[in-house]
């Protein structure tokens, strides 16, 4: 009766605001079953009540639990309305826990003498205003109610809320590009009503909501709009709005244009690839406004985003309660089939990781790039390629290795389609933020920088095919002696470090921004739904309980000195035959590097202090104290 989903209203509010007789009249109107928190109390609670004691937290534990047993119980069958106080958080976390989706809650608001006031009138119920003010004190209001004032009378509460939950939607989504119209799908197929938006363009974008709406039948239940006012009216409050639109400027305009409409407490998610520090100045800009705001990164592509994503969240903790049901419903599951979908950190730290993610996500595509280099100039042709890679699915198994085999088995006509792709690498913005972002951390995020500029590179095609010429190099690789295993050793050795140096540029992060982030929790989320699924990323999830440092973990660290000879024997192999290979080679450079206690940085110090006095420190004096030399 309410959306297509069993639904449980709770009528809350302190005593006197009136929620039996609003919940009797909804339960008439709507035809059903209406229950009274109050009848719930047991015996004991009853007496200390009627001897002026109230109840404390232990007591109300059982009768929450009770009323959510209740609730429960009647989802089975029916939806329901339940008349309870639930002043604090913590106890409408109880009467929710685990129907958290099928729950609606309407707050009775007034102030203190409202209330007072119509308790004086209910002589057999009256109140002394310290009772009543006791309750006002510790109202912690909720983020995720329907609010009515109870200055208007019950036949216009029960009204507004029959508009509400009747025949508005309860999550909106704007943006019906690739990625809004997958997850507009995804959440109406879980059930959701939903109302979807795209703006209307003369001539050029016209009827998208509409027209999309038509193609599909699990739609049917969807509102579309291409106007913004239409489109927030037709959302339940607090309004839960996900902008699935470009980064940038589009981000911004979108939430200018619909501020207007909004109402104090409405939630706006940006789901879409946005830099994590203009996801911290929306975040500031919209709650001067009264409006929270969650970045939220998104990892699947369209695939994801129609069966499962990978969803990232940050924000405002208690205001990404109010839409996880929403965000866990619809992302991928783990093994244990938890939602890969968890509550990362405040202001932009969802979009952080998510930028660190792509960062990832940039080396894992780029070392297998580098992989069809070498087995191409060991002598294999792409069929037999495909072979060795799908050999290497077991033990190292990822998204990324599954399509680059099915990339590689794709012909055209007689020709294999790779061949005919341009090598030019396009990017969108991710990884140069990560760069970006690492070298204002002080982090050495090496592997995302050097896999982010062979994308540059590979632009630079007519300059390589003339320097090509130049340098004389048309037998690249040709004299490359090279087992198959120990590429796959390299390449495991790689992929090791480039997940130690992304974990490392999220934790860093995280300290000098003051998050509080649980880099195991993000790797969970990462073993399913996204891009950088793998059996590696879930080896992670217990190595990052114990440290976030995985090149200390025993376990890593007998695997990467079994697979680094290999490693060294690919890439000086490589340079010896004038084979680019930029990330296998940086990731034993790294190693090389973060694992030499004693290095020449003593050098970078003198000459820095040599032509600007920058001074130094000496090994001899622990006092920390810094030097200068008058060199000449
Ligand atoms: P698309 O280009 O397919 O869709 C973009 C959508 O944004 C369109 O509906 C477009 O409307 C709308 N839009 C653009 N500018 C404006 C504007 N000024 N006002 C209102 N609407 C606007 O992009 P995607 O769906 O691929 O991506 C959306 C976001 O998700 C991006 O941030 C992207 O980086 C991110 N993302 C994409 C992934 C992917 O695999 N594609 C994966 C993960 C994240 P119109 O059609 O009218 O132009």
């Amino acid at each position: 009766m309410i959306n297509r989903d069993h639904t449980v209203i709770f009528i809350m509010g302190t005593s006197g605001t009136g929620k039996s007789t609003i919940g009797k009249l909804l339960s008439k109107e709507l035809s059903l079953p209406f229950f009274d928190g109050d009848d719930f109390h047991s015996k004991e609670h009853i007496q200390k009540m009627a001897s002026g004691v109230s109840l404390d937290d232990d007591d109300r534990f059982g009768w929450l639990t009770r009323l959510n047993e209740l609730a429960k119980n009647q989802l089975i069958t029916n939806n329901c309305i339940i008349a309870c106080s639930a002043l604090k958080e913590k106890y409408r976390d109880l009467l929710s826990n685990g129907i958290e989706k099928n729950v609606k809650w309407v707050f009775l608001n007034g102030s203190i003498d409202q209330v007072h006031e119509r308790l004086k009138n209910r002589e057999p119920h009256f109140m002394p205003i310290t009772l009543l003010k006791s309750q006002f004190d510790i109202i912690e209001a909720p983020n995720n109610a329907l609010q009515i004032d109870i200055g208007l009378s019950p036949e216009e509460i029960v009204h507004l809320i029959k508009e509400e939950f009747l025949n508005k939607a309860v999550f909106g989504l704007i943006g019906l590009g690739v990625m809004g119209k997958s997850l507009s799908l995804n959440l109406a197929k879980n059930g959701f009503k939903i109302s979807i938006y795209n703006r209307h363009v003369s001539g050029l974008e016209e009827n998208v909501a509409l027209n999309f709406k038509k193609e599909y039948d699990v739609l049917s239940d969807a509102l579309p709009f291409d106007e913004l006012e239409g489109f927030v009216n037709s959302l339940q409050k607090p309004r839960k709005i996900m902008l699935m639109v470009n980064a940038g400027n589009a981000i911004d305009m979108v939430i200018e244009n619909i501020i207007p409409y909004l109402s104090e407490g409405d939630i706006l998610i940006d789901g879409g690839n946005s830099n994590y520090i203009h996801t911290k100045e929306r975040f500031d800009y919209l709650k001067s406004k009264k409006i929270h705001f969650i970045g939220a990164g998104v990892s699947g592509g369209e695939e994801g985003a129609l069966n499962g994503p990978s969803i990232m969240p940050g924000g405002d903790k208690d205001i990404y309660k109010v839409v996880q049901p929403f965000l866990e419903t619809i992302a991928a599951k783990d093994e244990n089939n938890l939602p890969c979908s968890a509550y990362i950190g405040n202001e932009g730290s969802g979009h952080f990781v998510k930028m660190v993610h792509n960062g990832i996500e940039y080396v894992e595509m780029q070392l297998l790039a580098e992989v069809l280099s070498i087995l191409k100039a060991t002598g294999n042709n792409l069929a037999q390629i495909s072979t060795i890679l799908k050999s290497w699915k077991l033990g190292s198994d990822s998204y990324l290795l599954d399509i680059t085999i099915k990339i590689l088995r794709k012909k055209d006509g007689e020709d294999w389609l790779i061949d005919k792709i341009m090598d030019k690498a396009g990017n969108k913005g991710t990884g140069n933020w990560a760069t970006i972002a690492a070298a204002q951390l002080g982090v050495p995020s090496t592997l995302i920088a050097s896999a982010l500029f062979a994308r540059y590179t590979s632009f630079y095609k007519e300059d390589r095919i003339n320097l090509q010429k130049k340098y004389g190099k048309e037998h690249i690789g040709l004299h490359l002696d090279l087992l198959n295993d120990e590429v796959l050793n390299a390449y495991q050795f790689s992929r090791i470090i480039n997940h130690y140096q992304g974990f490392n540029l999220i934790s860093e992060a995280a300290k000098t921004y003051k998050w509080d982030l649980n880099l195991s929790e993000i790797a969970r989320i990462w073993t399913n739904g996204c891009i950088i699924k793998s059996d590696l990323m879930r080896t992670m999830v217990a190595i990052l309980k114990e440290t976030d440092n995985i090149l200390i973990d025993e376990s890593f660290v007998k695997q990467i000195k079994s697979l680094k000879p290999s490693a060294n024997h690919v890439i000086s192999q490589c340079i010896m035959n004038e084979l680019a290979i930029p990330c296998f080679s940086e990731a034993v450079n790294f190693l090389n590097n973060f694992s030499t206690a004693n290095s020449t940085a003593n050098l970078i110090q003198a000459q820095r202090d040599y032509f600007g006095a920058h001074t130094y420190q000496r090994i001899d004096d622990d006092t920390e104290k810094f030097y200068h030399t008058d060199w000449k």
